[in-house]
């Protein structure tokens, strides 16, 4: 096979992505291994890459949230996530990961798992549910997330409640 030289170019994330597909990706999944609270403000993800020849790749990044707030802890798990999945590609592809602009997060995940994922309705600014768990009005972003990570609706303070206590 192609040899990856020591000193590969920096690609950004989607020719990265693209790249390792074209390697033997077959899966790529995260996990939220700390949720951001108050003891630690940081977010703690992990990424597993699995290959079509078996082999497993697995790397672990962490992401601080600089306020206390639901919006900027889901955002750390988020961008935690997505280093997570950054080296754990790099590692696979031998290539660097040039980030540039905000990072495609969401489509990428959507271009690589397998599982299907509800249909999602775009450009939709205000969440009809509430929080599944203390019915508190949620904002898109809450909503979005939860859904994503929790398969429920939930708020931030009852998604930190979920995170922690599995
Ligand atoms: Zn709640």
């Amino acid at each position: 096979m192609q040899s990856v030289p020591s000193q590969a170019k920096a690609l950004p994330y989607d020719a990265l992505l693209k790249k390792a597909k074209d390697l033997g990706l077959r899966r790529l999944e995260t996990s939220v291994l700390r949720f951001p609270s108050g003891r630690a403000a940081y977010a703690v993800c992990s990424a597993t890459l699995e290959a079509d020849d078996g082999s497993i790749y697995r790397e672990v990044a962490s992401v601080p949230a600089v306020s206390s707030s639901g919006e900027t802890q889901s955002r750390a798990v988020e961008g935690a996530c997505l280093k997570a999945k950054e080296r754990v590609l790099e590692a696979f592809t031998g290539h660097r990961c040039k980030l540039d602009g905000p990072a495609p997060a969401q489509r990428a995940m959507s271009d690589v798992a397998p599982v299907p994922t509800q249909p999602r309705k775009t450009l939709e600014p205000v969440p009809n549910e509430a929080c599944s768990e203390c019915g508190a009005p949620l904002t898109y972003g809450h909503y979005e997330f939860s859904t994503r990570m929790f398969r429920r609706p939930l708020c931030a303070a009852c998604q930190i409640n979920t995170a922690t206590s599995r």
